[in-house]
Formats: C-alpha cells, structure tokens, sequence
C-alpha cells in the first residue's frame, strides 16, 4: 500500500490506488488493463519509480523520475486523476511531451508542473494512442504545438471514438455509479481513519468527474503512416508504427541515442486492457519493437523498467489467451463462458491477480468480435 505523503505545497497525496477502500469500488477509472475489472491489482501502477534509475522530482501533482538524461517519466502522485503516464524530453529548446493525461486540468497540471524540471517551452506532443486517458488533454495545448500520432488515432478522435463507445462506458460511464456505492459505503464506516479516507477518494472522483465534462476531444495535427523522426538539437526522436496493437494506431516513441522506448499502453505494468486491442496482431508488433536498440521501457502505466524479458512474458500471455480463445469459439461456446473457462495461471508468476481460472471478459468478447469479424 502506498503510504500517505505530504508534498511542499502541503497537498495530500494519499494514492487513490493505495486507498483502504474496498478493491471492489475502486475499479479502474482509466484504461489500464492492471485496474480492468476481472484482474484488480495485477501489476500495475504501483511500485512508482522501482527499478528506474536517474534522480526523482517531487512536483504538486507529478512525480518527475529522470530516466536517463532529459528524459522523464511523469507520474500522477497527487489526488488529482491524470489516467496515464506521460514522457517527458527535454531537448536542447524545447519541450516534447508524450501523452495528454485523461483531461485539460490533469494536462494544465502537468504543464504547469513541468517548470520543476525545466524552463523550456512544450513545442511537441504525442498521442500513442487515441483513449481518453492519453489524449483528453489535447485541447490545451497552443496551435503552435505540433500534436503527433498515428493517422488512425487522428481520425478516431475525430470521429468522436475517443469519448464514447465500449470502452469509454466501461471506464467513465460507470463513475457516477462507483460514486453513490463509495456514498453508501461510507454510510457503513464507523474507523475514523477509514472514513476520511473514502471522503478523500469520494472527493477526488467527483472533482474528476466534473473534470471530465471540460474535455472537448482534440485531434492531433500531424500524423505519421508509418514513421517520423525530430531531430531537437542533439537528439534524435524516432515515431514508429510497427502494426495494430493495443489500438489499430500506436505509436512508440523511440529515442536511439538515449536507448529508451515509451511505449503508450502496447507495454503498461502489468496487463494492459485488452477492449479495443488486435491480440494476435499485438504478438508480432512487439516483436518488431523488441528489434530496436534499447535499455529503458517507459510504459503507458506503471513504472519505467529495463527487464525485456517482461514483453516475452506479455506475449506469452497474449498468444495464450490467443489461442484458448480461438479453440473455445471453434467449440461454439460463447464470449462469457469462455472467459470463465480459460485458464491463465501458468502466466500467475509474471502477472499478479491471476489467482485461478478465468479471463478478462472484454478481452475474450473483443476476440471473439475480432473472429467474427464484427470488432470495429
Ligand atoms: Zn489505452
């Protein structure tokens, strides 16, 4: 559990994931497949900063760890929901920033908490993908700012994808309902500890809700098909798309001479949420990014690591559940029961929350979609 800090603004930071709060209420608020509903506390955003090397900047609402030099990875530390992770490059001018967070105040945060590292203007952003909690910031970044992704992510914000359909309803759609179960929880608590807090997690889910209604969804205005590179005084700044993965768009961030790669949630913690994801196409695009040269992994969740082997571990798992999927659509049986039957507890050492039998059963549905030609 993440202990309660105090920060020099004096702003809690007690961690909305570290909360005493029973696990069932906090699902996840954000796409991040360690908080999807059937796999609660697998991996996941926990251990900030274990494994990163470089120094740790405590702002107000993030917490800056320097990869290696003038690259960042910036995390949420405060209440206030930023959904994703963010990179942070710090180049010779200017500012690139990989990822928008969830919505304008949580992108206004990050800014404004960027001067506790570096005076330099953002001139770059990204979008790795286009779910809401990567790309709802976009809106407040000046017209001057290049805002890079994938052509697909373009149009899919543009289409309106980014704040509406399965995946939004399953993550947005059902806070209001989270919120009246945390009410009536807190009818029930009597630990005075336990009660302030749920009224400090209450508090920050409603001024998150009312966070979300600002966003006004904002596509990129510069896309790649397949590859862009910036060249930002000294450095080099490669944009791949190496196939559909987590989305029908990613993009890595690849910076060869500083040997990092930030990934959006192609690599997260833990299991990344699989709703909107090609899982068979997944296993091959991480075999091209595993070609590329480098030391760090800087994920769309969780903290940055070094351990390559942990991407064998996520395909691994993916052409399991791949191919249990496939054998039980082959057999007739529908989504729901072959998300009770399939079996991933050989994967249990390598991805906390698989306790027994059982998939996410929107990963196992996308599947069958995706069999059945039928997933958009
Ligand atoms: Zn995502």
């Amino acid at each position: 559990m993440r202990s309660r800090r105090v920060t020099r603004s004096g702003l809690s930071r007690s961690g909305y994931r570290g909360s005493a709060v029973p696990a069932g209420i906090l699902a996840a608020a954000w796409l991040c497949g360690a908080c999807a509903p059937a796999d609660p506390g697998s991996g996941g955003d926990d251990g900030a900063g274990a494994g990163a090397g470089g120094t740790a900047t405590e702002a107000v609402h993030f917490d800056f760890t320097e990869v290696v030099p003038g690259v960042y990875h910036a995390q949420g530390a405060s209440d206030l929901v930023v959904g994703s992770n963010a990179g942070v490059v710090v180049n010779e001018e200017d500012v690139l920033l990989v990822d928008s967070h969830i919505s304008p105040a949580a992108a206004n945060a990050l800014i404004e908490d960027l001067r506790s590292i570096t005076d330099r203007p953002v001139r770059y952003a990204a979008n790795t993908h286009w779910h809401f909690d990567h790309a709802h910031g976009n809106q407040v970044y000046p017209p001057d700012v290049e805002i890079i992704s994938h052509e697909a992510t373009r149009a899919a914000i543009a289409e309106g994808r980014s704040n509406s359909g399965r995946s939004y309803e399953l993550f947005v759609g059902a806070i209001p309902g989270r919120i009246e179960q945390m009410e009536a929880t807190l009818d029930t608590l009597t630990d005075a500890e336990a009660r302030a807090e749920l009224e400090a997690t209450l508090e920050a889910q409603r001024t998150y809700y009312a966070q979300l209604q600002e966003v006004v969804p904002t596509a990129p205005n510069t896309t790649l098909s397949e590859r862009l590179t910036l060249y930002r005084g000294g450095r080099e700044i490669q944009f791949h798309f190496f196939g559909r993965a987590h989305t029908e768009g990613d993009v890595i961030v690849y910076l060869p001479d500083d040997r990092v790669i930030i990934t959006g949630d192609m690599l997260t913690g833990g299991l990344p949420y699989m709703g909107d994801g090609y899982v068979n196409e997944w296993i091959e695009t991480l075999d091209r990014v595993k070609a590329l040269d480098f030391d760090w992994i800087i994920p769309g969740h969780g903290a940055p690591y070094r351990e390559r082997e942990r991407i064998d571990h996520l395909q691994a798992y993916l052409r399991d559940l791949w191919d249990q999927s496939v054998a039980l659509h082959g057999q007739g049986v529908s989504a729901e029961d072959a998300a009770g039957r399939i079996d991933l507890t050989a994967h249990a050492d390598n991805f906390g929350g698989i306790s027994g039998p059982g998939a996410n059963p929107v990963a196992v549905l996308r599947i069958f979609e995706l069999l059945d030609g039928t997933a958009n």
